[in-house]
């Protein structure tokens, strides 16, 4: 085994999961509409893990995701595939699936409302959207939804 973190290929209907995942910080790719050749394709040649809920398909590296219920989803890939939730946690834009990068306080005042610049000192901001993150109240219902998922405490650096 490498230390590499494994890498997802989302099936076209666990869009949700591919959110979730990314907020875990874990690199998931998704796409509409993906045709089952170029999820094989792509599983192949990025080395991606695929998740999916179909019946029919068949690679060397998927998870067959058992129950339509996130929280079990989420959980299920945790548990299968050696996931920590809370490792990476808040590194990676949910909306791109791209790593997102600390970002100098200063430079984001233009882009977070007041009250939020008032009150965090730390930002991140995604290179591709721009969107900037910081701890907010959406941290909070995530940590609580890792928490709920998989009965994992969150590390006392996010308590
Ligand atoms: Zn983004």
């Amino acid at each position: 085994m490498s230390d590499e973190p494994i890498r997802f290929l989302v099936d076209d209907h666990l869009r949700r999961l591919a959110r979730w995942l990314r907020s875990a910080g874990a690199d998931a790719a998704w796409e509409a509409s993906i045709p089952d050749r170029e999820l094989y394709r792509r599983s192949w040649v990025e080395k991606r893990t695929i998740l999916t809920m179909k019946k029919s398909l068949w690679a060397p590296r998927m998870v067959k995701i058992r129950s339509f219920e996130i929280a079990e989803q989420f959980a299920q890939v945790v548990l299968e595939c050696g996931l920590d939730p809370y490792e990476r946690a808040f590194t990676r834009c949910v909306d791109c699936n791209v790593p997102t990068a600390d970002v100098p306080r200063e430079e984001v005042a233009a882009d977070v409302p007041p009250k939020a610049f008032a009150r965090y000192d730390q930002f991140r901001r995604c290179p591709a959207c721009r969107k900037v993150f910081w701890r907010g109240t959406h941290t909070e219902r995530t940590l609580e939804f890792f928490e709920s998922a998989t009965g994992r405490p969150r590390p006392e650096r996010f308590s």
